[in-house]
């Protein structure tokens, strides 16, 4: 037998079989005992990450004990990363929430749920009576189920008629949305995955997707004859598999994608056809980009000319390019803008449409794109636009409700709902299925604001949580494998999600949740109408979503199961290249990149970047439950360059402090590693025990309000001989 870790490596080529298990052999983790081998398998999605993998999830007398990959999924064939094989692990942990839990006296006490939704009713209502239906916001997740989005998005705006209420997919996702919508006139990634398997030249900006989205490399990995270019100043896993890797300095992609699209234009390696048809603007757009000569470029970006110009070249040489990003582009204060260049930059070679031609955001959260499309935050439900009568007219209808009733714009997005707390603007809070005590940027700034609320209810699936532990009221929500609903992934493809055990204790699931609330709130009839499970939402959601974007009248649960998930808007976004504008034309985009919100300096001398690890997901709420995964990867650590650590006398494994104006990190382990720049540092933000979100800082992207988690000045100390324990 194969040690538990020795198989997990292997992961990114095992193609599980189920059949294994009727003779006890665990294909990722050797022989199980017989306890463990299932009585039934049930078909579902990982609830992890937004690539969507298929997955039968095996059940044993109504526990949870085994996963494989769906062979026939046409998402992983298979094959699933260390976090989808070890998934059941977490539903039966002992921390699971089981029970509601009101603050009585200063402690959480175990009350009946009729008590806990009364109470959270009675206290939003009086609290919105004193301080206006303002006074209640609402931070969601990308973790529910569509059909739980678009009932959460009508309770929060028709029935406690408060529009302050976000997700934190504004902390991953709302760059994309945002330079989506501003180029192509609607939210919306425009490719799939296929076209990682067909394009002649791969470039990714910012994205190490072998550790944050592993089965994506498989479909790389099929292309055998792509050039794949990564941008990143920290060299990744990704970064280390590249053609050509570009060691950027941070905050200089907009720059190198400007320069890019000059050498192209002046090398004449455009599509004049496609921008004269199918855009706007390309003349202000070369004016503009006269000043990203070669040497400006090459001086900003850090990169030396040639490679510049190589890159150039072979992006506009590609029959077909593919640019793909993630966090390294959104989690900036220039987020939103790089992603237009980006864009543009696609739009202006026509690299868009076609089969490995597109500009691609991968998305974070297994269901971020479910709240884009069908919640109220960003858009209201079905890409609809606030701002839009017609639109609004449009729902009002299909919902038989005054229009008077549809918020003509969007409330406050999440770091202006926790600025509103600051300002005393914001009384209530309840929080859906996330955990700002570990994701939100400068800590402190966030508990000033929490402890200032009248009344803070904190939805989870875990108790304790840091977010749970400072709760007035906890409701225990049932969690992935004990619920159902669809899913939608990185590539718009629609993926059923089942119930496969029921929830622990007395947790229910987050839309029965919704809809007692609503009884206990009045609005049952007029926003639920006959609905008892989330199929009647979807049927509901069906009809909104109808001659839109994001379509899914022809769709059913059935139909999505048997075909392992259906894309709205077909297999590629404009392909006729028409765009959801007023015109049908996309927008190109001249802008400028701008500098770094908190520079270097002599008290804080080096530049802190943030990110995952494949290990883990997101605060580790899931996975630092996980035996296995905790094994893998148990604490944080601090990348640093040999010269800065040869420089400050730090020793491979030591344990320093890592502190910035806002806070620190009092312990946490060297990894001393040429993967960072000197000058740099590199910290996964998945560990509440060394928060890296203790020391970033509060800047968002003006447009998109996301956060600017990549860069920010730090210091590091070596510790005393006695803060080190005497060692
Ligand atoms: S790549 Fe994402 S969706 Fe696939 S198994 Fe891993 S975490 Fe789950």
């Amino acid at each position: 037998m194969l040690s538990p870790l020795k198989n997990i490596s292997r992961f990114l080529g095992i193609d599980t079989a189920k059949e294994k298990y009727r003779y006890g052999i665990d294909p990722q983790f050797g022989y199980t005992s017989q306890e463990k081998i299932p009585d039934h398998w049930v078909k579902t999605t990982c609830g992890y990450c937004s690539v969507g993998c298929g997955m039968y999830l095996g059940v044993r007398e109504g526990h949870a004990v085994a996963v494989h990959g769906d062979s026939d999924h046409p998402v992983n064939h298979g094959i699933l990363c260390p976090k989808g094989l070890t998934e059941h692990h977490f539903i039966h942990s002992k921390d699971r929430a089981t029970e509601p839990l009101l603050k009585i006296k200063g402690r959480l006490r175990p009350v009946h749920w009729e008590t806990a939704l009364n109470t959270l009713v009675d206290r939003f209502v009086r609290i919105q009576r004193n301080y206006g239906n303002q006074a209640l916001g609402v931070l969601s997740t990308g973790q529910l189920v569509t059909e739980e989005f678009y009932a959460l998005g009508k309770l929060v705006q028709l029935g406690f008629k408060t529009t302050n209420y976000d997700g934190n997919t504004t902390l991953c996702m709302s760059t994309a949305v945002a330079g989506y919508k501003r180029s192509f006139g609607s939210d919306g990634p425009p490719g799939c995955y296929a076209d990682f398997e067909v394009a002649d030249c791969i470039f990714l900006v910012g994205a190490n997707i072998a550790d944050n989205h592993p089965i994506l490399w498989d479909h790389l990995r099929k292309n055998t004859s792509r050039t794949l270019i990564v941008a990143d100043p920290r060299l990744s896993k990704t970064a280390m598999l590249a053609d050509l890797y570009l060691p950027v300095k941070p905050r200089s992609d907009l720059t190198l994608i400007n320069g890019i699209m000059k050498i192209l234009i002046d090398a004449g390696k455009i599509d004049r056809i496609y921008i004269a048809r199918h855009t706007h603007r390309f003349e202000e757009l070369v004016s503009h980009l006269k000043k990203y000569s070669l040497d400006f470029v090459s001086e900003q970006t850090g990169l030396p000319r040639d490679l510049i110009k190589k890159v150039a070249h072979t992006y506009g040489d590609a029959k077909a390019g593919l640019i793909a990003w993630t966090m390294g582009v959104n989690h900036s204060t220039q987020g939103t803008e790089t992603v237009n260049a980006i864009n543009t930059l696609a739009l202006i070679t026509g690299n868009i449409g076609r089969p490995g031609a597109a500009p691609f955001s991968i998305t974070g959260q297994c269901n971020a794109m479910g709240t884009r499309e069908a919640g109220f935050t960003s858009s209201l439900p079905g890409y609809r636009k606030f701002e839009n009568l017609q639109d609004r007219e449009e729902l009002a209808r299909i919902w038989k409700v005054p229009v008077e009733e549809i918020p003509q714009e969007r409330g406050w997005a999440y770091p202006d709902i926790i600025e509103g707390i600051v300002k005393g603007k914001i009384k209530a809070l309840w929080i859906l299925a996330t955990n700002p005590f570990v994701s939100y940027p400068n800590q402190e700034l966030l508990k000033d604001a929490i402890s200032r609320l009248e009344f803070l209810v904190v939805q989870d699936g875990f108790h304790p949580t840091p977010t749970t532990e400072v709760a007035d009221l906890v409701l225990p929500a049932a969690m992935w494998g004990e619920k159902e609903g669809t899913y939608t992934n990185s590539e718009r493809r629609v993926l059923k999600v089942n119930r496969a055990v029921d929830p622990p204790g007395e947790a229910r699931s987050d839309f029965d949740i919704f809809l007692e609330i609503a009884k206990k709130l009045g609005v049952s009839n007029a926003l639920f109408s006959g609905w008892k499970k989330p199929r009647d939402a979807f049927e509901e959601w069906k009809t909104v979503s109808q001659g839109r974007l994001c379509d899914y009248s022809h769709m059913t649960y059935e139909a999505i199961e048997a075909q392992g998930g259906i894309q709205w808007g077909g297999e590629r976004l404009y392909t006729n290249g028409e765009y959801p504008t007023s015109d049908r034309k996309a927008r190109l985009w001249a802008v400028d990149g701008c500098s770094e919100p908190e520079p270097p300096n002599d008290r804080y001398p080096f530049l802190l970047n943030t990110g995952r690890t494949v290990e883990h997901w997101h605060t580790r709420t899931k996975t630092g439950r996980i035996e296995l995964l905790e094994k893998m990867s148990p604490e944080a650590w601090v990348e640093i360059n040999p010269e800065d650590a040869r420089q400050l006398k730090i020793r491979q494994h030591e344990v320093v402090r890592v502190a910035s104006q806002r806070g620190e990190i009092p312990k946490v382990a060297v990894r001393i590693t040429s993967t960072v720049p000197s000058g740099h540092l590199f910290i996964p933000f998945h560990y509440i025990e060394a928060c890296a979100n203790n020391l970033t800082v509060s800047e968002f992207d003006p447009i998109s309000r996301e956060p600017n988690y990549k860069q920010c000045a730090v210091k590091v100390e070596k510790l005393s001989f006695a803060e080190r324990g005497g060692f």
